[in-house]
């Protein structure tokens, strides 16, 4: 390993896989757990106590739609109570009157909120549930009613992309502190519908150029961060900040992991909360061992200067497309297999357009995975 190990910094809780919107592109894995796998209150609470004496110094409590746990006050409760900052990535939809408030109550610290488009008809479209919008508006009213500082995400595809300077236009009627227009990347169930969601080179350059005109036009209004697609860049972007350098999540049922798609690497089994500490998973499972630093490496990452920054970008892009997890993200400009980026991306889009006559999505929810074979 490269450099000592680290305390981690960040953690990402799954609470539920459970949600009312079935985004086509959700970071969900496909096989969704169902709510009698989700742990119980005094489990989260024990697994933030150990976070906690980790070193977490902020967690973000996410789903599926965490607001779907009766327990959530709790659990925020518990973490406030402990000096863990606390950010609710919600959807937004169907939360009773007074609950956001009582979460600001219990020591929330932010909310993230996700929009599926800047328009009432793209938001109820791509989440197939029809009057989402309205009610996205009202929980970005009461968020800053209770004082919470606010951020809007907005993911990116096809089917929105042109609606990024309306995004821009709702962060700041919402008092958003921060927007967050952030491209869709294609795992889990993006990856399933990437032929309905892979937008043309052309529009992803004209939004970087809208974006970066905004954000110089907004300094100091409004903070507008931008994840550019990786399949149409150069290099790519250190993924979670380097495979378990300094962040991990945990998963409905306490699984932890080191990202999202991690447990698409056959080769890795990934440890259970409850089988042992946290703090013996952060520092000895095989899992997280497995890509840490830069001993892992093959060429040519093992002697590239950029090695320490992106930390080879990806390994579940490396898996999905090279089909080898320690092998050099496929987005990046040096890899042997780069080529196969636009090959994929052209013929993706091929793909998109012969469907723009509106082949459906495969939403996100449970019996899907059938439809999937
Ligand atoms: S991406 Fe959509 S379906 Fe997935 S958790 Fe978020 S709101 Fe729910
Ligand atoms: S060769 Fe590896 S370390 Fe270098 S830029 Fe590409 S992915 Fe990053």
């Amino acid at each position: 390993m490269s450099e000592p190990l680290l305390p981690p910094i960040g953690m990402l809780a799954e609470l539920t896989h459970r949600c009312p919107l079935q985004c086509p592109y959700c970071s969900n894995p496909l096989e969704l757990l169902k709510a009698d796998r989700e742990l119980d209150t005094q489990t989260w609470l024990d697994l933030f106590s150990q976070a906690a004496d980790l070193g977490v110094l902020q967690v973000h409590l996410s789903g599926g739609e965490p607001t779907l746990r009766r327990d959530l006050g709790q659990l925020i409760a518990g973490l406030s109570a402990r000096g863990v900052y606390t950010n609710l990535i919600t959807a937004g939809i169907n939360i009773a009157e007074g609950r956001i408030a009582a979460f600001a109550e219990a020591g929330l610290d932010h909310l993230q909120l996700s929009f599926q488009g800047a328009r009432p008809a793209t938001t109820d479209r791509i989440g197939n549930h029809s009057g989402s919008h309205e009610k996205k508006l009202e929980t970005a009213r009461r968020a800053r009613a209770a004082g919470l500082p606010l951020t809007i995400n907005a993911p990116i595809h096809c089917h929105n992309i042109e609606e990024v300077p309306e995004f821009i236009d709702l962060a700041l009627s919402l008092d958003a502190e921060r927007l967050e227009i952030a491209n869709v990347q294609y795992a889990g169930w993006a990856l399933a519908n990437r032929n309905t969601l892979m937008p043309e080179r052309a529009a992803v350059e004209r939004q970087a150029e809208i974006v970066a005109a905004a954000q110089a036009r907004l300094a100091g209004v409004i903070n507008i961060d931008f994840v550019p697609p990786d399949y149409f860049a150069v290099y790519p972007k250190p993924c979670m900040g380097g495979w378990a350098r300094d962040a991990f999540m945990v998963t409905p049922d306490g699984t932890v992991l080191p990202c999202h798609a991690a447990q698409t690497i056959p080769a890795l089994r990934f440890e259970r909360f409850g089988e042992r500490s946290l703090a013996e998973i952060w520092t000895d499972s095989p899992a997280f061992n497995a890509f840490r630093g830069t001993e892992w490496m093959q060429e040519p990452c093992r002697s590239c200067e950029r090695r320490e920054f992106d930390w080879g970008g990806c390994r579940c892009q490396a898996m999905a497309i090279a089909g080898d997890a320690a092998a050099t993200d496929p987005v990046c400009i040096k890899s042997p297999i780069h080529a196969r980026m636009g090959m994929l991306t052209d013929e993706t889009r091929r793909a998109a357009a012969d469907n723009a006559a509106g082949e459906p999505f495969i939403y996100r929810r449970i019996r899907a995975v059938a439809e999937l074979g």
